[in-house]
């Protein structure tokens, strides 16, 4: 088989990337190695930057996330049992999306369905070859039987534990890593959302937050020990914690039920570099990771799929290679803003394991400047609702 670009991985960038290109008279095919259904029952990410609302417009896949999507204009920010709210569209005059990963993946799977785009699910031990060259090629396993496909480029959206990195060789590639001292314990309830907007909650027991799906589906995160097992934590005691560490104005309304998932996420900022490698190129988790505090995560992977779809664009149509020259620089650049945006919101809202008193006053302070400074607000609003492409 022969494509001109052949990307790995069927997550959300892998789709929205082959979604984006084919519209611009790009071939691609998808390699992905789960069944579809296992990568449609992955609950992930729920806030979508302003940014990348439109890029799924633009991709032809908004019309579901416009009608069922939750537009919020702000978040509330609470220390220590109180809270106070973040206007963005007063501050900034923007605001963000809530709408869940998984729908956002459901959605793009129907768009390439639609335009017959190639996605091959189930393609084992997928191998990159010959990146360095102007003729790479990948290999896979289909059913038993091995495939090759040529092409003019190989894209990594195959996510941070995916083979595209692996093959930058170690003389090239840097990484830069935090792994933080704790997880998130989330769980999934069919019952309302307890405030309209997303609650951060910074507590002496450690990070809370509120968040949701929608109407019915709420999504609700406590910090815990990231090797605690999860039959530790009963439906019960996941309530009771996260009461003690929100408002009480909160805690007191909110509707509790049992739990439809529930899961522990390790947290870690992890950035790959470069993003380009001869004929590969790296976009989303393959390429960095952010702790979920501050929902940069498919953000990111979304505004990489913007640099190198409008790069290859060029490409293809101009035989101009600036665009996809300039990938990995233009990329890195936003890229390490959301890492230090990630980074910030994580050790303002947690509990760090050596944290003293002292540092627990510094954070409750910095959390005061916020609730009393426009300009703080101003700078956390940027931030939180996306940076500029
Ligand atoms: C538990 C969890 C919770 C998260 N919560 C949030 C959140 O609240 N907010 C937020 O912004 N972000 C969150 N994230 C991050 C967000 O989900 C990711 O940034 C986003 O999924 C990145 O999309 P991607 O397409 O780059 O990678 P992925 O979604 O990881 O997709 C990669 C795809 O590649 C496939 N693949 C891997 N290896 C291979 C291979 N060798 N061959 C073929 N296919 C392969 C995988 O099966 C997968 O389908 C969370 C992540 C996790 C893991």
């Amino acid at each position: 088989m022969r494509t001109q670009v052949v990307i790995i991985g069927g997550g959300p960038s892998g789709l929205l990337l082959s979604q984006l290109l084919h519209r611009a008279g790009i071939d691609t095919v998808v390699l992905e190695r789960r069944a579809r259904s296992y990568v449609l029952s992955r609950i992930r990410a729920g806030v979508l930057e302003w940014g990348s609302v439109e890029m799924l417009r633009k991709a032809g896949v908004g019309k579901r996330m416009d009608a069922e999507g939750y537009v919020h204009s702000g978040t509330y920010l609470a220390t220590q049992n109180r809270g106070f709210r973040i206007d963005f569209d007063a501050l900034i005059g923007k605001r963000v999306m809530v709408y869940g990963q998984t729908q956002v993946t459901h959605d793009l799977y129907d768009a390439r369905d639609r335009m017959d785009g190639i996605v091959i699910e189930e393609a084992l031990s997928v191998t990159p070859q010959d990146l360095d060259t102007d003729k790479p090629y990948v290999t896979y396993e289909k059913d038993g039987t091995e495939q090759r496909i040529d092409c003019d480029f190989v894209v990594g959206c195959d996510g941070f534990h995916g083979v595209s990195r692996t093959c930058i060789p170690k003389n090239v590639l840097r990484e830069y890593e935090r792994v933080y001292p704790f997880g998130w314990l989330g769980i999934l309830s069919e019952t309302p959302p307890v405030s309209d907007e997303l609650i951060y909650a910074n507590h002496e027991r450690g990070f809370a937050l509120c968040s949701m799906r929608n109407s019915k589906l709420s999504r609700y995160y406590i910090q815990a020990p990231v090797d605690d097992p999860l039959d530790a934590w009963s439906d019960n005691a996941f309530w009771d914690e996260l009461k003690r560490r929100i408002p009480e104005e909160a805690a007191d309304k909110i509707t509790t039920g049992p739990s439809i998932e529930k899961s522990i996420a390790p947290l870690r900022s992890y950035v790959a570099e470069p993003m380009r490698w001869g004929r590969l190129f790296l976009v989303g988790d393959a390429a960095h990771i952010v702790p979920p505090t501050g929902a940069k995560g498919l953000n990111l992977a979304i505004s990489d799929v913007h640099y190198l779809s409008t790069g290859l664009q060029t490409y293809y149509t101009h035989k101009d290679q600036s665009g996809i020259d300039a990938y990995s620089a233009n990329a890195l650049a936003r890229v390490w803003k959301s890492v230090r945006f990630s980074w910030w919101m994580t050790t303002k809202l947690h509990r760090f394991p050596d944290q003293s008193a002292f540092d627990q006053r510094i954070q409750e302070a910095e959390l005061d400047h916020i609730e009393t400074s426009v300009a703080a607000q101003t700078e956390l609003a940027e931030n939180y609702v996306g940076l500029p492409y």
